[in-house]
């Protein structure tokens, strides 16, 4: 039996069957990670944007390590010295005004969904517009949040205040505007929703429609924060300035952090007794977070995840002009959708295979979120991999099988433009 196959079947005994994982992982460096039975991948998923730094880097094992030996918690009760200082490098970097520290991206967003009720509450608004294929978390408020049914199936009945539009559709969202209206929350590229970037006419008009019915404008910047698309912050590629963002993912790079970011208007909203946290923006985390920003300036991961970011996408649109089952290329900065038209399951699976960790999302997308600081040749690499898996792909295809995959192969074919 393989290690892998041990750590499995401890697992599926007592870890609730929340997800199916795939390989058993033991180990990481920068853009590469190797299972329990020694095999090496290429990690063009990098924890679902959480490793931005790629594993272990030493700067960032050496600022927790230094920090562990030190001061881990003291909780929100007491002054600690890393949390102001993370808190103004994130708003020197966006908007000016304070930041909440929190341990999750559901976390973060509740935040600002309170923040939203909070500020609304004497004008008696508290509803909150959110997208279609939009995610926001798993917990009651962030789920209702979420513009997907499956999240929310068998947990009803759900939270009011919350009204669904269609994302890239202005007029969609103006409809859903009534007197009751608190803010709308976007995600500047949605993640889980199949790497769609918002269009810029989209942004532009949501924050001109807020600014006329005096909404607040929220961002979910927890997938494509943190220099994800080549830029601090996913709004930023637009020319517009939010009321508030939350972040997670990939701001601790591997420790679990979760902050939300407000302009002045909204820094003093909440005052004490009105949110809490045990864990928020401990020394610990805040070490962690600090050491990932620092990162990102000095080896200038911004401008790497605009460059890698455009030569990825580039090299898979060559590959994707090959084969009839994709249909697209599309993401911003290092966030990467490979469309298909048909379930990407089965190529995420020919990928790993191949020795590439990818993610297939919203059904028909491959998703890749390789480390910002990923190399020219690791991109190559990877490119090649995809390439690889395809042509594996069509050639099992075209195979007539038992269950008539040449008919499936046919009616790909069809499906072309
Ligand atoms: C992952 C994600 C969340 C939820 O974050 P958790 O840390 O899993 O709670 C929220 N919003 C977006 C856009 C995400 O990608």
């Amino acid at each position: 039996m393989s290690k892998q196959s041990d750590i499995k079947t401890l697992h599926e005994q007592y870890v609730m069957p929340t997800y199916a994982p795939g390989l058993a992982l033991v180990k990481g460096r920068g853009a590469t990670v190797w299972d329990a039975d020694g095999n090496k991948y290429l990690d063009f998923l990098a924890g679902i944007a959480v490793t931005n730094v790629g594993h272990c880097h030493p700067r960032l094992v050496r600022a927790i390590r230094r920090q562990a030996g030190r001061l881990m918690h003291v909780s929100n009760l007491f002054y600690n010295t890393l949390q102001p200082r993370l808190a103004e490098a994130l708003s020197k970097r966006s908007l000016g005004g304070k930041c909440f520290f929190c341990n999750s991206g559901a976390e973060a967003n509740e935040a600002l969904i309170k923040l939203a009720r909070l500020w609304g509450h004497t004008q008696g608004r508290y509803e909150i517009i959110t997208m279609r294929n939009s995610f926001h978390g798993r917990t009651l408020a962030t789920l209702t949040a979420t513009g997907q049914a499956k999240v929310q199936k068998g947990f009803e009945p759900l939270p009011a205040g919350f009204v669904l539009a269609d994302y890239n559709d202005l007029a969609s969202v103006q409809a859903a505007v009534n007197d009751k209206t608190v803010a709308i929350l976007v995600e500047a590229v949605q993640g889980e929703g199949g790497v769609r970037p918002a269009r810029p006419d989209f942004i532009k008009g949501l924050a001109e429609l807020c600014r006329r019915k005096n909404l607040l404008l929220f961002f979910d910047e927890v997938q494509c924060g943190v220099g994800r698309t080549g830029r601090w912050f996913g709004y930023q590629r637009y020319d517009v300035e939010p009321d508030a963002f939350s972040l997670a993912k990939g701001l601790g790079g591997g420790f679990p952090i979760g902050a939300i970011v407000t302009s002045p208007k909204l820094a003093d909203v909440f005052q004490p007794g009105n949110h809490a946290t045990t864990f928020g923006g401990t020394p610990l985390a805040c070490a962690a977070a600090l050491a990932v920003m620092d990162i990102i300036e000095d080896e200038r991961l911004l401008d790497n995840a605009r460059v890698m970011g455009e030569a990825f996408m580039e090299s898979l649109k060559k590959v994707a002009a090959k084969y009839p089952f994709i249909r697209e290329v599309r993401g911003a900065g290092l966030m990467v959708g490979l469309v298909l038209n048909q379930p990407a399951k089965e190529l995420e699976a020919l990928l790993r295979k191949h020795g590439l960790i990818a993610l297939a999302t919203a059904d028909t997308v491959i998703r890749f979120l390789p480390p910002l600081n990923i190399r020219t040749a690791d991109v190559r690499k990877a490119a090649r991999i995809v390439d690889k898996a395809c042509a594996e792909w069509l050639t099992q295809l075209a195979k007539p099988g038992p269950d008539d995959q040449s008919a499936r192969f046919k009616h790909l074919k069809l499906n072309r433009d």
